[in-house]
């Protein structure tokens, strides 16, 4: 068999080197920001990473969610054939060096191992011409919203066709010339470009001519890829497993502790406080938009995305590239992110509802980033939308952010049977009614009818009254999480003096706190959002529903009780379970449901900019044609009872899961023996 002369192998040698310097440079710089920026730990749990690494790296699970299943398989295709053409390519270069007939160990033809590599090599180009097919008609035929025309995208895609069609060039050249031609059953792709070869009626000299041709093609382009890489979108190639790797293991983000006391600075103000993770989230972003297409700003018009805040953020780390490199005591010459690279409305916008972190398939965070920036404008430049100086102050003073006055709390409960801690001290659940059960007119009535609930069931609950305060929730995603503290302290030290083990709220946001963040403090408790109480009590026939319900009801998932702590069914269960309700869904449901625009401290600012995020929701609703949206939530409520209104929709109502089961309950109530022995005790 003929054998490249040595000139060959120099050259190619030269070129690797020179390619591979160039890279190696390109990486350096790369790597140089992760190395100069905060340390965060990513690496506990390598057990779990890898078992997630291989399901949604190597699976490629999240990419095929059914919304966009036919861009995930494409996708899928492309991915299947890097992974298995890697040692195709190494077999190639070693031809340069080892002669035509080269290949690695076990993978020539003449094993059974080579053969089935050889299957599986030209099955995998056949699947990445298909994938590049997809996305080319996708980008330019179809055009979806989500996807931005890019050239460098178009340019990608080609370069990934180019080297599938050399790869065919070169293989079927090889066989013509050196195999007489001779294809078998692991030779498909051969047998195409033979095909074709035969058909033009090219000779096999002439063939193998084309055939190195390609092969030169193929080696220069693989090397010109690698180079390209670091320098766009296609980054992800690189550090897309590394971040799927070192994604956050908790189903939620949970702020991180901030240590007020000792800390020197708050939040993020510049580059360098972003912590590493952070860059390597930027430098993964396909660009792909998936997390544009149910968030709530961006669809309605607000200036965040979470693409367009990815890619300022790593074009910025580019540029201070040499300053964040000269180390901390240059870090004065650093721009502030806010507002130099982001505007403050873009931080101001996110309603923090989970979709995009959910959404996007390299796990890419966005809370982390808007809630450290947020810190850093609250805590040390005291730049935050004015609406929120009345909210913060109401948390401070009274425990709760209307202000209202906290000997108030409990008035709601009234006449209505519900025990307080020092009349109940034998609870077994503590009620944690939360600011708007105990103060919002509306939600009052919610707070009514989950006590005449939960007085049917004859559950042993009891509430604490005024020693109730806010959770904080609002304040710490307002980025206050001096604030968040004072009042998370100040429920712990409550509920240690009244024994609380178990709890449950109204509110998901109330619910959220509790559970996945009064942890960071020392506060451990098992905690229920009431509709989760409510199916349970529903499944062990506590409560009889008689009343019918006829209607046509949808449900509205709530950010905090769905995305953020994966609870779809319970309140659809409860729904279910009252006689004559009929529950028809809206298209966005479950994870990929709506915001309501309250979340994140948006409840308490201004909507200015856009169009209104509840509005976009209420309308979806009224669509479905029911006359009832259930909903669960305090500021889900507010929001679309306030959307229905500016819309001037009539004979559709906004009602707590709770208030549709209450309406439905059959009586006398049944009284819990453990609780009626204390009260009368
Ligand atoms: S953040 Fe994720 S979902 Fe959004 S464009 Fe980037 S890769 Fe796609
Ligand atoms: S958390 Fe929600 S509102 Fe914020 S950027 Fe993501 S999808 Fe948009």
């Amino acid at each position: 068999m003929e054998a490249p002369i040595n000139l060959t192998a120099v050259f190619m040698l030269c070129l690797i080197v020179l390619a591979l310097g160039i890279f190696g440079m390109t990486m350096s710089s790369r790597i140089q920001i992760l190395r100069r920026l905060a340390a965060e730990d990513r690496f506990e749990d390598a057990g779990e990473r890898l078992k997630r690494l291989l399901r949604f790296g190597l699976g490629q699970k999240r990419l095929v969610d059914p919304e966009e299943f036919k861009p995930g398989l494409a996708h899928v295709l492309i991915f299947a054939a890097f992974m298995v053409l890697a040692l195709r390519t190494i077999t190639l270069f070693g031809m340069a060096f080892g002669g035509w007939d080269f290949h690695l160990p076990l993978l020539g033809a003449n094993s059974a191992t080579g053969r089935v590599y050889l299957l599986l090599k030209d099955l995998v180009v056949f699947g990445a011409l298909i994938g590049v097919g997809y996305f080319l008609y996708l980008r330019l035929v179809v055009k979806p919203e989500r996807m931005t025309y890019s050239g460098e995208a178009i340019f990608i895609l080609a370069m990934i066709a180019g080297l599938m069609i050399t790869e065919i060039l070169f293989d079927s050249a090889h066989i013509y010339r050196f195999e007489d031609g001779q294809t078998s059953w692991y030779t498909p792709a051969g047998a195409v470009g033979l095909a074709l070869y035969r058909a033009l009626g090219i000779s096999p000299e002439t063939a193998w001519v084309v055939g190195r041709v390609a092969w030169w093609t193929h080696l220069v382009q693989v090397l010109v890829f690698l180079n390209f890489l670091p320098l766009g979108k296609h980054f992800h190639v690189i550090t897309g497993l590394p971040n799927v790797y070192f994604q956050r293991l908790e189903p939620q983000y949970r702020p991180s502790k901030m240590d007020l006391e000792n800390s020197e600075t708050f939040g993020v103000q510049k580059a360098d406080e972003l912590t590493w993770k952070m860059a390597l989230d930027v430098f993964s972003c396909t660009e792909c938009g998936r997390c544009q297409t149910h968030c709530p700003t961006y669809v309605t018009g607000k200036p965040l995305a979470h693409k367009a805040l990815n890619m300022a953020i790593k074009q910025h780390l580019l540029e201070q590239v040499d300053v964040l490199a000269k180390g901390p005591e240059h870090r004065e010459e650093l721009p502030d992110l806010v507002p130099t690279v982001i505007e403050p409305e873009t931080i101001w916008a996110c309603t923090t509802c989970g979709w995009c972190e959910t959404a996007c398939p390299v796990f890419i965070e966005n809370l982390p980033r808007i809630v450290e920036m947020r810190r850093h404008q609250v805590l040390v430049q005291s730049e935050f939308p004015q609406e929120a100086t009345r909210v913060f102050r109401g948390m401070e003073t009274q425990g709760n952010p209307w202000g209202l006055g906290a000997s108030s709390r409990a008035d709601w409960a009234e006449g209505h049977d519900v025990p307080t801690v020092d009349e109940n001290p034998e609870f077994e659940y503590l009620w944690f009614v939360g600011c708007a059960g105990a103060y919002d007119e509306r939600q009052k009535k919610v707070s009514q009818a989950l006590a005449r609930v939960l007085n049917a069931a004859g559950v042993n609950y009891a509430i604490l009254g005024k020693k109730e305060t806010c959770t904080g929730d609002s304040a710490r995603r307002m980025g206050n999480e001096y604030l968040f503290q004072i009042l998370a302290q100040q429920n712990i030290e409550t509920f240690k003096e009244y024994n609380v083990k178990k709890i449950f709220t109204q509110c998901p946001h109330c619910f959220n706190a509790l559970k996945n963040e009064y942890p960071q403090f020392g506060g451990n408790y098992e905690v229920l959002h009431h509709t989760q109480l409510i199916e349970t009590l529903l499944k062990d026939k506590r409560i009889q529903l008689d009343e019918a319900f006829q209607e046509l009801v949808t449900y509205h998932d709530a950010c905090y009780l769905g995305r953020h702590n994966q609870e779809y069914e319970a309140p659809r269960k409860a729904l279910q379970s009252v006689p004559g309700l009929q529950l028809v869904e809206m298209g966005r449901n479950r994870r990929q449901s709506f915001c309501c625009g309250a979340g994140g401290g948006r409840m308490w600012m201004e909507e200015t900019i856009g169009t209104r995020i509840n509005q976009n929701r209420v309308q979806e609703a009224v669509a479905t044609g029911a006359k009832t949206i259930a909903a669960n939530c305090p500021f889900c409520i507010t929001m679309l009872r306030d959307g229905l209104n500016e819309l001037g929709v009539e004979g559709v109502e906004v009602k707590d899961v709770a208030e549709i089961v209450a309406a439905s309950i059959k009586l006398p109530v049944v009284r819990d023996e453990p609780r009626q022995a204390a009260e009368e005790a």
